[in-house]
């Protein structure tokens, strides 16, 4: 049955950030005057030019890095998950063991992570895999391994740094409507960097568009078609328009350094 995307609570935004900088030892400027609100169960993505900050943004909402101007209110950093462009498993040990890892630093009793970690990975499509180790997994697998990993601990908040980059198309476009599907039955809110255009509408209920490189805000694109989006979607006017209006954003984002850019629209 068709839904709409999950209602944003404009009231209490679970992660702020105002007039938030972040310069670099070596005096990289990545980041200045960025401004931005994420509510509860909206899915946001941060679009931008490569090399635009959307990595770092990512990083501060972690907790991983601080500002070094401006503030930020996040969520607890035990609430909080994140997934990276590589799946970053460990090599010698299993799916399940490496589902399981976050839920043994935190000090979860053996019987209770391993029924835990087996719901996750049923969640991302791996059920009868949990004994498999990552170099028995195609690269897709691996990245539903990662993605169950960051959602073990229940966060509340995911964020995934262009997690599907290095896969290829088709694989790429299944587990976009996987990670869809997942958000719609599940409550977390998800922070997620990508520079396709076609990606970040097809997947979010938000787009943010960065700036060239000191990024800050530039503009952002609602995306109200229902869910699951699917290949009607896709073909759809509606997507084509909010393309659209997301290429024009980019393009006002990259007027300023008409250099060559990795985008995809
Ligand atoms: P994006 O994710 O949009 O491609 P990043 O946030 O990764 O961009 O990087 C923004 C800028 O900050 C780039 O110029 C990058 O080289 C620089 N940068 C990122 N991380 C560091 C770091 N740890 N030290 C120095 N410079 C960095």
């Amino acid at each position: 049955m068709d839904s709409s995307p999950a209602p944003r609570n404009h009231a209490s935004p679970i992660v702020s950030l105002r007039g938030v900088g972040k310069t670099f030892s070596r005096g990289t400027e990545a980041l200045r005057d960025f401004d931005l609100d994420v509510f509860a169960g909206e899915f946001l993505s941060l679009l931008g030019p490569s090399g635009c900050g959307k990595s770092t943004a990512l990083r501060l909402i972690a907790g991983l890095a601080e500002p070094t101007a401006g503030t930020i209110h996040r969520p607890a950093r035990e609430s909080v998950g994140f997934v990276f462009q590589e799946p970053t498993l460990m090599p010698w040990a299993s799916a399940l063991e490496n589902v399981r890892l976050p839920l043994r630093l935190a000090g979860t009793d053996a019987t209770t992570a391993r029924e835990r970690a087996r719901e996750v990975l049923d969640w991302v499509g791996l059920s009868g895999f949990e004994k498999a180790y990552p170099r028995e997994l195609s690269g897709g697998m691996k990245m539903r391994v990662s993605i169950a990993r960051a959602l073990v601990t229940h966060p509340r908040l995911l964020l995934m740094d262009e997690p599907f980059a290095a896969l290829d198309e088709i694989t790429r476009l299944r587990l976009n409507d996987d990670l869809l599907a997942l958000w719609q039955r599940q409550t977390f809110t998800v922070v997620f960097v990508t520079h396709s255009v076609y990606e970040s509408v097809y997947l979010s209920s938000r787009v943010g568009v960065l700036s060239d490189r000191p990024g800050r805000l530039l503009g952002e694109i609602e995306v109200e078609a229902p869910l699951p989006r699917g290949a009607e979607f896709r073909h759809s006017a509606a997507y084509a328009a909010a393309c659209r209006a997301v290429s024009a954003h980019l393009e006002r984002a990259m007027a300023a350094n008409p250099s060559p850019r990795e985008i995809s629209v």
